[in-house]
């Protein structure tokens, strides 16, 4: 194998990165191997992982039940088509997701990944209401400070202005955006919050298909954590003014908020359901869009008889072998104490940064910590020395912020929060 220079030669020569540059200018450094929570660099050094893989390793690496029925998969079929045939690792991912997802949703669009998911939630919602003779019906109401995805019809439902996407507006399919739900999650609600989030609904529901929105958490669009008020108000709302709403759990879904899904602190259910990141514990990709019987079959009941959607590597067993076993994981109930212990560990240990130069907020919920800064911080300068302590953090705008895998013990988050606390406090020297 190539050693650590040569490989990141190479990388820099060919590969493109996430939102990266060419040439290549950030720091880049490359992994060999990665078990529990933690990577394995090229160099020998280890890292503790804060970032789970953007959400998606929540059982930690190389869990040995997901690498077994992996292998298990490999020997019998890792991949068919989906059309016209059917496999035992879908039939059982379908089962498992029906059962573990709140009623009446019981149909589930396999996908390939969280953007794909949401490509496919908001096709389900134009169709339904084309099959309802309500074709009109066609746009979206998003929130700002959302982020659902790089694809151009989930790129149109992110944030207009802060979001990564504000490049691209004047190509994608113009939407409504409702202000950021301004009550935090552990704030008392006030009187009038829902008033312009109404007064959209109310104005736009003749030509609105669906609302959609991130429930408790906005993730990648800033990291906010909201009043689950907002979630019971919009589901009346969306129920009075006839438009659908497609919650998006890619990033809470699993047990990251301190409850399986977010939508559960609401005590709502969506009429579309978008699920991927953490759907095989991160290591597949795959992503699902879950309705009711009824909204699928509207669905189906327009012109072309059928919901218009099928990837080539739809179903792939591979990956649902991987979300299967992800689940039975989740399924032995070890999750809802482990998350518990996380946010304490969280709070304890990354409040020191709340009265630092330079610190906007700390806020933790579930096992999601966040030091939300006044500036963006300097990606080239804070990596290497979070790496230097040993972990892995990968800041973002204004946040350094970390959803550790939920078997991380105390001691490894407590070196985790003390790194990012220095660096922070650091980074305004
Ligand atoms: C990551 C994410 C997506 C997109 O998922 P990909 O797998 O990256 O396409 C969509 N919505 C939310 C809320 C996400 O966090």
């Amino acid at each position: 194998m190539y050693d650590p220079n040569t490989l990141l030669a190479l990388d820099r020569a060919h590969l493109w990165h996430p939102y990266s540059s060419v040439p290549a200018t950030a720091p880049m450094f490359p992994v060999v191997g990665a078990s529990g929570v933690r990577l394995q660099l090229a160099d020998g050094r280890q890292l503790i992982d804060g970032m789970a893989s953007w959400w998606s390793a929540i059982h930690g690496y190389n869990h040995p039940a997901i690498g077994t029925a992996l292998k298990r998969q490999i020997d019998t079929l890792t991949h068919v088509m989906f059309g016209g045939l059917t496999h035992p690792a879908a039939v059982r991912l379908g089962e498992l997701l029906v059962e573990l997802t709140p009623p009446p949703l019981d149909q589930v669009f396999l996908a390939d990944s969280g953007s794909v998911a949401v490509e496919v939630a908001m096709k389900m919602a134009i169709q339904y209401w084309q099959a309802a003779g309500r074709g009109h019906k066609r746009r979206f109401l998003a929130l700002r400070g959302g982020y659902h995805g790089d694809t151009m019809g989930a790129m149109s439902v992110c944030d207009p202005v802060t979001g990564m996407h504000h490049l691209f507006s004047d190509s994608l399919a113009p939407q409504l955006f409702a202000p950021r739900p301004a009550i935090r999650y552990d704030q008392p609600w006030q009187a009038g919050a829902m008033d312009e989030w109404e007064a959209l609904l109310a104005t736009h529901a003749d030509e609105l298909a669906a609302v959609i929105v991130e429930p408790i958490v906005q993730g990648a669009g800033g990291m906010w954590f909201y009043h689950p008020r907002y979630l019971q108000e919009l589901r009346q709302l969306c129920d009075r003014y006839q438009v659908l709403w497609i919650a998006d759990e890619i990033a809470t879904g699993f047990g990251r908020t301190g409850t399986l899904f977010a939508c559960e602190h609401a005590a709502v259910v969506p009429d579309i359901l978008c699920l991927g990141k953490a759907l095989t514990g991160g290591s597949m990709s795959l992503a699902a869009t879950l309705c009711s019987q009824a909204l699928a079959e509207q669905v189906c009941a327009g012109e072309a008889g059928a919901f218009m959607h099928g990837p080539t590597f739809m179903g792939n067993p591979l990956a649902c072998a991987a979300a299967i076993a992800s689940i039975e994981l989740l399924l032995e109930q070890r999750w809802p104490q482990q998350v518990a212990a996380i946010e304490q560990g969280l709070r304890r240990g990354l409040e020191p940064a709340r009265h630092l130069p330079g610190v906007a907020d700390v806020r933790c919920l579930g096992a999601i910590g966040v030091i939300e800064m006044d500036q963006p911080v300097d990606l080239a300068r804070i990596q290497p020395a979070l790496v230097e302590r040993g972990v892995w953090v990968r800041p973002f705008g204004r946040l350094v912020y970390v959803m550790p895998a939920y078997l991380m013990g105390e001691e490894d988050l407590a070196t985790l929060c003390a790194a990012m606390v220095e660096v922070v406090a650091e980074a305004n020297h």
